[in-house]
């Protein structure tokens, strides 16, 4: 989990963001996710109100200082959903032209739709 980190989850959060009780609430979230799964940046937008790109600068931080790792993960532009694909892809680079939508069969433009989330690291 998040929690055993050395450079406190809090003092990140708060170079970005201004408000103490949000920085709380947030760091606190932050914590609650298990090793392995998935934060979506729009999650924590929604949830709190702030801004893509702080959620973005934050999240560039902790995953600077080694405690989570960024990976493109394929929507589709068709049916608006998850391309059910399960891969992610961990550079644009290495992301296919194209990708077929499981869910609608769409042909997807997969650099158009690749967002980027992120894994939780750690042994626990
Ligand atoms: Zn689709």
């Amino acid at each position: 989990m998040l929690s055993n980190i050395s450079v406190p989850i809090e003092r990140i959060v708060s170079k970005y963001i201004q408000d103490e009780k949000k920085v709380q609430d947030i760091s606190n979230f932050l914590k609650f996710y298990k090793s392995r799964s998935w934060i979506y940046p729009g999650v924590l937008k929604r949830r709190y109100g702030i801004s893509i790109i702080d959620v973005y600068k934050f999240l560039g931080d902790l995953e600077e200082a080694g405690y989570i790792k960024g990976y493109y993960e394929i929507y589709c532009g068709t049916c608006n959903r998850h391309s059910g694909l399960e891969e992610v892809f961990e550079t644009l680079a290495s992301i296919p032209e194209t990708l077929e939508c499981e869910n609608c069969g769409s042909e997807i433009l997969s650099l158009h739709n690749a967002i980027l989330i992120y894994k939780v690291l750690g042994e626990k």
